[in-house]
């Protein structure tokens, strides 16, 4: 396998190395300009290693055929281009440590910070990988230049080795993805797969097929304004209301810090306001229907007793679904899933599957038509500066990648 981890690590330090960070209030499509350098140089990457059909859509994703060779289904593969929001992602600085010697990684650019295999039990396995993290200051952005320096090298060694059979396959590289707009509408058709997967997972083994389902909620309370000198008995302050509505909701038992496993949360993510009037948002997460209703419902009333507490405030909720469980389509055909655990027993992989707690275009894109389970790529401690990943796990993911590709050449 280690014919591919030069490849894979000079790949991801070239992609984390370029910023290309989306950004949750921005009305355009990508969300960020940056991400268009990134989308344009895979652009040329694939069309140098030979893919056909390659193309950049004006809805900045990158879409590539590598040609079948046999007869089959026609598999997509996809990475998402952007990094996440939540840390800085601007001046990556990627750095390998080569042959990791099992001790406690510290960093160039921010000397308190440490990365520890006994705080981090999954690095303590990786002994003797080649080791990839950011410089202390920034995300690394293995979420998901992993992914996409995967299928780059898997897509460069089918293409280089026609001799391996294989059907039609479709690459694509998407925008958005943290911010939940990575497909876009006329992607199920432009993709054209009769099933697909995202290279956006953990750790060497997973096969998810099961999100959260996702709803925002938007609370909008309006109060009486008024100067405060003259404010007796008039002015309604939409602060206190807001507080209410926070300190009425469950905060012991339902918020992301205090939930795991198959649990969902309401998590209050942003308030913003003044006397006058105050915005509250919320993201509802839940893995079943009902459960995720409730949560909406529970929001819903809790806004409702609040509006009775003081009629003369104004105050609303809308609720807006994100994206559903993939496992209500995926249950009915199982064919991806199964496909990818006998692609990972071929390798020597135990599969393993655990609900994702959050989303991959995969959520949307499997509601959209087009089944789309998750699978590894090694990446760990993702969205902030402890991101890391080993090249020999991105290895280990190339090797599924084409193992899944003979795995489809071959009748169930
Ligand atoms: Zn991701």
């Amino acid at each position: 396998m280690s014919h591919f981890t030069d490849e894979l690590t000079n790949r991801l330090t070239r992609y984390a190395a370029i910023d290309s960070q989306s950004e949750e209030d921005s009305p355009s499509s990508p969300s960020t300009a940056i991400q268009w350098d990134l989308l344009r140089l895979l652009k040329t990457e694939l069309e140098e290693i030979g893919a056909t059909d390659v193309q950049l859509t004006d809805y900045g994703t990158v879409l590539a055929t590598l040609p079948g060779t046999t007869p089959g289904p026609v598999i997509g593969f996809l990475a998402h281009v952007d990094t996440a929001p939540q840390f800085n992602a601007t001046g990556v600085k990627p750095r390998v440590i080569k042959g990791y010697n099992g001790g406690t990684i510290t960093f160039p650019d921010a000397p308190d910070l440490s990365l520890s295999p006994e705080e981090f039990p999954y690095l303590a396995t990786k002994q003797g990988h080649d080791i990839i993290t950011a410089s202390g200051t920034t995300l690394l952005g293995a979420d998901d230049k992993a992914g996409v320096a995967i299928i780059m090298t898997a897509a460069r060694h089918l293409l280089e080795n026609p001799g391996i059979a294989r059907p039609t396959i479709r690459v694509a590289f998407t925008p958005d993805e943290e911010i939940g707009r990575g497909v876009n509408s006329r992607l199920p058709k432009d993709l054209a797969a009769d099933f697909a997967y995202t290279f956006d997972g953990g750790a060497v083994g997973e096969v998810e097929y099961e999100s959260f389902s996702a709803d925002g909620a938007v609370v909008k309370i309006t109060g009486v304004s008024i100067h405060p000198g003259l404010a007796k008995g008039k002015m309604v302050n939409a602060i206190h209301l807001a507080s209410k509505i926070i300190a009425t909701l469950p905060q012991a038992t339902m918020t992301p810090e205090v939930t795991d496993d198959r649990e969902g949360f309401i998590h209050a993510t942003e308030m913003t306001g003044d006397a006058a009037e105050m915005t509250i948002k919320f993201i509802l997460r839940d893995f079943e229907r009902d459960g995720l209703a409730a949560k909406g419902a529970l929001v819903e009333q809790v806004c409702a007793a609040v509006q009775a507490s003081e009629p003369r405030a104004r105050i609303t909720c809308t609720i807006r679904p994100q994206y559903r469980n993939m496992r209500y389509w995926l249950e009915t055909d199982m064919t991806p899933v199964d496909l990818a655990r006998r692609a990972c027993a071929r390798i020597g992989v135990s599969p393993v599957s655990v609900p994702i707690r959050g989303g991959t275009d995969g959520s949307r894109l499997t509601e959209m038509g087009i089944p789309t389970p998750n699978l590894f790529t090694g990446m760990q401690n993702i969205h902030g500066p402890l991101e890391w990943i080993s090249a020999q796990d991105m290895a280990v993911a190339t090797e599924l990648c084409l193992a899944l590709v003979q795995e489809a050449t071959v009748a169930p």
